[in-house]
């Protein structure tokens, strides 16, 4: 059993309003301090400290989608594919890059994001490796104001509330989501198909229910089950790893929102807060006492956090001086993050 912390690494979205004044990024010490005197527009905010500094496992300032994933994914996948759960998670206010993170940029090829390359690098894996015979499946899940919606169901009942879909917990703690379409992907391109046939039935989802992906958590899992070819064919391996784009973490009083959006608004920061809870309960005392169930996004993340998982969080922050705040409390949440320990083991079938 390997016990190891939650990496975190934080992603600065590349910004012409860089306030390089008050946001100091050295990425040879993989620290950020932030200096709030020197903001004039803002002054020092809610008797906010004026300065810190924060230090991150790893530091992703000007990178390419290659080194984010480099730095970020490869390692995970490769647990992954050795019978290790991974999961990556995107936090982050709205606006700072998280979906460009996971899912990519569509201007060119070399902008896509961590999903799709994740895909490619669990088929490579797969094809060097003739000894063994896998099994790829694929889901793709929906958190929206507490409701669980299935991606990859057929189509018609993609935006209806899916009473169906259950968060289920195995005896050693694993997580499955009973009645979510899993569906085989036998090459890469299969599964490709899937993330876009998932992406769009969440922008199809997202128009009908007239909301933004901003507001919703979005899980792409791929589950991965493979033997030995050689060895005894009874020892299965089973594995999944999840890629998480996180709704805006922003705090609702900024978005002056009322009535419906208002509500939404208020179970994503439920959501969101706890799992704060969870992480903070988390890195003071371990295991103990954590209020997973309390929303559906922490119950479906229990087995990613303080589990049996080898999880990396990338905290994507938007650099401009009118988003200090938000920087400030996505830098705080990340520290925290560092603190909460996984133990990883190899899951047997
Ligand atoms: P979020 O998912 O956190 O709300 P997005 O990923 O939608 O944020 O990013 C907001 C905008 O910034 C999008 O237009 C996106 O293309 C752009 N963007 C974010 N990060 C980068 C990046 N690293 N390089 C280029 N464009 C980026």
């Amino acid at each position: 059993m390997t016990k190891s912390s939650v990496r975190v690494c934080v992603r600065t979205r590349p910004t012409a309003q860089f306030a390089h004044d008050q946001l100091i990024v050295k990425p040879e010490s993989r620290t950020i301090e932030v200096n709030l005197k020197k903001n004039p527009a803002m002054g020092v905010v809610n008797n906010m400290r004026e300065n810190y500094t924060f230090k991150f496992d790893g530091l992703l300032h000007n990178s390419s989608q290659e080194t984010v994933y480099h730095e970020c994914m490869d390692e995970i996948v490769q647990g992954v594919i050795k019978g290790y759960n991974g999961t990556m998670l995107a936090y982050g206010q709205t606006g700072a890059g998280k979906t460009y993170t996971m899912s990519g940029g569509t201007e060119s090829y070399k902008a896509r994001g961590c999903i799709p390359r994740a895909i490619q690098q669990v088929f490579g894996e797969v094809s060097a490796r003739p000894d063994q015979s896998f099994t790829i499946r694929m889901s793709y899940l929906e958190i929206y104001n507490e409701t669980l919606f299935d991606l990859l169901a057929p189509a018609g009942v993609i935006a209806e509330e899916n009473s169906e879909l259950q968060v289920i917990e195995d005896s050693k703690g694993g997580i499955t989501i009973k009645g979510l379409t899993v569906e085989t992907a036998n090459t890469e391109e299969e599964a490709m198909n899937l993330f876009f046939e998932g992406e769009t039935n969440r922008a199809i989802a997202e128009h009908q229910l007239n909301s933004s992906s901003s507001r919703s958590h979005c899980i792409l899992t791929v589950h991965v089950e493979s033997r030995s070819r050689v060895e005894s064919a009874d020892r299965v391996l089973v594995s999944k790893l999840n890629m998480v784009d996180l709704a805006g973490s922003e705090r609702v009083s900024k978005t002056q929102s009322t009535g419906a959006i208002l509500r939404e608004a208020m179970y994503i920061n439920k959501s969101l807060s706890f799992l704060e809870q969870c992480v903070n309960a988390l890195a003071d005392r371990g295991r103990e006492h954590v209020p997973f169930r309390q929303s559906k996004l922490t119950h479906v993340l229990k087995d990613s956090l303080g589990g049996n998982c080898r999880t990396t969080m990338i905290a994507n922050i938007w650099g401009e001086s009118s988003q200090l705040e938000e920087t400030i409390s996505t830098l705080n949440f990340a520290t925290r993050m560092m603190r909460v320990k996984n133990e990883a083991i190899v899951n047997v079938k």
